[in-house]
């Protein structure tokens, strides 16, 4: 079991808004130092620090294109020097690049594969050896309804979440017995700069395929991963926890 009353030390993928700047600040109110990875340090640095200052946490940015395999190793290699030893990984940085099959440019799949799966390999790779030698961690995934149910238009796409869900459960199962916890949480529409594209009509359809019947918040994301990474959470691995308003059921 983890040991909630120290500080734990967690790394945030994509951290720099949307669903994971509301990660980032979930953990530091669950009492985690955090460092998140993104391109850009985005508003979460500047609007979450002081809520750090105030919890006595503490709260880093570490520039990192996740689609750049050395750039992934000299990032971790940044924050492990800092932090010396790593509770909690949320893998959260993802993209998409949409389009029907027939037209799919090569490079559309292959940037959907590299920021929303090898990259979480990469992360789990590397900080799941760290923490098999701790003895202790708990990494997250976040995978999507997409990865679930499939949507058309979204091959790449859905192909990287369902993906990120199978490979969660392998490593789950390899990482059980160092007490390390692997799972996975599987958004539905979330409000976020990745859904802001769509139109009012197509939000206005999604909703009526939502049994909750409204478009989710990155908080309630945010919720389940906290929830996942602490030790209220001591008992569960290998699962996928929609958080969808029912859509996946
Ligand atoms: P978002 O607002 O577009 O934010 C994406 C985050 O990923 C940003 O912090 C971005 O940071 C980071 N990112 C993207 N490409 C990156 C790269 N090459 N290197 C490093 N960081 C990168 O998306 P979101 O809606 O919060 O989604 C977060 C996660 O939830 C994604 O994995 C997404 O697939 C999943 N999800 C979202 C929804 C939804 O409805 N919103 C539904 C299901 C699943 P920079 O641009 O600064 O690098």
């Amino acid at each position: 079991m983890e040991n909630e009353s120290k500080t734990r030390h967690a790394v945030v993928t994509g951290g720099s808004r949307g669903i994971g700047m509301a990660i980032v600040e979930a953990l530091l109110k669950d009492g985690c130092d955090v460092w998140y990875l993104s391109r850009s340090e985005g508003e979460t640095l500047a609007a979450l620090t002081p809520l750090a200052q105030s919890l006595g946490k503490s709260l880093f940015w570490v520039a990192c294109d996740m689609a750049d395999r050395q750039g992934v190793e000299t990032a971790l290699d940044t924050v492990i020097k800092e932090a010396v030893t790593i509770d909690v990984l949320v893998n959260n940085a993802g993209i998409t690049r949409d389009g029907l099959l027939m037209r799919m440019k090569d490079q559309a799949w292959d940037d959907v594969i590299a920021v929303n799966l090898t990259a979480a390999f990469l992360t789990c790779r590397k900080i799941g050896r760290l923490m098999a030698g701790q003895r202790s961690g708990s990494i997250i995934n976040t995978s999507s309804v997409v990865g679930i149910m499939g949507n058309g238009g979204q091959t790449n796409y859905a192909a990287s979440k369902a993906g990120l869900i199978g490979f969660s459960k392998s490593l789950a199962r390899e990482l059980s017995l160092r007490n390390i916890r692997v799972n996975v949480v599987a958004p539905g529409f979330i409000e976020t700069a990745m859904t802001e594209v769509l139109s009012d009509n197509l939000k206005d359809t999604l909703k009526t395929q939502i049994p909750l019947g409204r478009i989710g918040s990155a908080g309630e994301i945010a919720e389940a991963v906290a929830f996942l990474a602490s030790d209220r959470a001591s008992y569960i691995t290998g699962q996928v926890l929609a958080v969808d308003g029912g859509m996946a059921m």
